[in-house]
């Protein structure tokens, strides 16, 4: 009678059930009193941005999109990076700086401070010849934008034989010491326009329509979120960006339409949602253009050449929103149960081939759209174990906070991450969720 009750149990409960089940249990410890407000938005519609299709001419849907009182997520946020550089005195420090920032800030920073270039000339010319006075010597060292600061150390449990030896040497599973540096500022990719309605603002994006004469469609509907983990990878124009696991595609478009990689590789283990890839490629853009994305189907750990400046790892995951939501096809369902125990490792597969494939100097980021710790800060964790311990890669993780803070008008982070940053979905910015860390290969 016990086991007939236990069965018809298991029969009424609904995939979706045992996700929300799992969640209260996992998340209520973690996130605490963030979670019941997490909670609400993850069972409620998502929110979606319009990603502009640069392909297309027709740019009445942007002023419509203007006039319905959406705002340019990109522009805002370089508007925003702007004010912080006006903000500071702009001494000689910062004159030395601005040959580090990128092109588009230095233009438009050009015209803030346009009367400062002789000055800016003087001083490099100066410190090409080496003949800085010891005062200018000093600020370039502090503030040098390249290089790099070790913020944070972790999981050192035994500080002075940390210090004595060198960090290999001193592996053990507890005690890895892990570098969180503060990168460069990052280079917000101007010719992308994302447009997001204001927190607060529930309204929706009309669906695209076609650009007759282009045959293309006008924009793309995405979780905002999902277009941070392409800002992170910070693209340099001419990049030779790997997409490791990018079917059906929505970062893939995202990063074409940056317009600066040089080639881009995209790979799925999936040939049915390799299709999806395509037909969004196809809808989006135009055949000269799609020449120049091989597309793969193969098992990520394929990828082992570190040829890739920049690589993408947007692991198969737990899906939280999706798994709440959708019974069909869910992570939550019992006979998938070894799947999903499987995922951190299945994730860490995916990223350690991606820090294989990405070159010394490159970097990587590692993204899911799960709120738990075990993929996201865990999977960080275990890999760069993994990697000191097998190979002699070396990698840093760099610190986002910076760029978060040019783009918290739209979502809401959450700050208690080790080794990334996390979007958490709220009802009035219903983006996510979405982890993301950066990881440089500096050997
Ligand atoms: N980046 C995609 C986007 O923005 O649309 C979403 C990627 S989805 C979170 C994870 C993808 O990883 C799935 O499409 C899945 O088929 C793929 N995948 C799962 N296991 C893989 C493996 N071993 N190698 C490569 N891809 C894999």
């Amino acid at each position: 009678f016990k086991m007939k009750k236990k069965q018809s149990r298991q029969s009424l409960v609904t995939n979706t059930q045992r996700a929300l089940e799992h969640f209260d249990l996992h998340y209520k410890p973690v996130y605490k009193d963030l979670w019941p407000s997490m909670r609400i938005a993850l069972l409620t519609a998502k929110k979606t941005c319009a990603i502009m299709n640069n392909f297309a001419q027709d740019d009445k849907f942007n002023k419509h999109f203007y006039e319905l009182g959406a705002i340019d997520i990109i522009h805002n946020a370089v508007n925003k990076q702007l004010q912080d550089i006006k903000s500071k005195t702009p001494t000689n420090i910062e004159q030395i700086e601005r040959k580090f920032v990128n092109q588009n800030i230095d233009n438009q920073f050009d015209e803030l401070t346009d009367d400062s270039d002789d000055e800016l000339l003087d001083t490099t010319e100066r410190e090409k010849a080496n003949v800085l006075t010891e005062e200018e010597r000093m600020n370039i060292d502090r503030t040098n934008l390249y290089s790099f600061v070790p913020t944070k150390t972790v999981y050192s449990e035994n500080e002075s034989l940390r210090l004595e030896e060198s960090r290999k040497s001193v592996y053990t599973p507890m005690d890895v010491k892990v570098d969180i540096i503060k990168p460069r500022k990052i280079n917000i990719p101007t010719d992308l326009s994302v447009m997001s309605f204001p927190k607060g603002d529930v309204q929706n994006f009309p669906s695209p329509k076609l650009d007759i004469p282009h045959g293309v469609l006008c924009h793309f509907m995405l979780d905002a979120a999902s277009i941070l983990p392409v800002i992170a990878l910070d693209l340099d124009k001419g990049d030779n960006v790997l997409d490791l696991c990018a079917a059906p595609g929505g970062k893939t478009l995202t990063i074409l339409q940056t317009g600066l990689p040089g080639s881009l590789t995209c790979n799925d283990i999936s040939g049915s949602r390799i299709n999806r890839l395509l037909n969004i490629l196809h809808s989006y853009i135009p055949q000269e253009d799609r020449e120049h994305v091989n597309i793969h189907s193969k098992a990520g750990s394929y990828f082992t050449d570190p040829i890739f400046d920049k690589v993408l790892v947007d692991v198969p995951c737990s899906t939280d929103r999706h798994s709440l939501l959708v019974d069909d096809n869910n992570l939550f369902n019992p006979n998938r149960i070894n799947e999903r125990i499987e995922l951190p490792k299945l994730q860490k597969e995916l990223l350690i081939a991606g820090i294989k494939s990405c070159r010394p100097g490159g970097c990587v980021v590692y993204s899911t759209c799960s709120l738990s710790a075990a993929q996201n800060d865990g999977v960080i964790q275990d890999t760069i174990d993994d990697l000191w311990r097998t190979t002699s890669i070396d990698i840093v993780v760099e610190d986002l906070s910076e760029m978060t803070q040019l783009f918290n008008d739209f979502y809401r982070f959450y700050n208690e991450c080790r080794f990334g940053q996390l979007v958490l979905p709220s009802l009035s910015s219903n983006y996510g969720p979405m982890y993301f860390s950066r990881l440089r290969r500096v050997g």
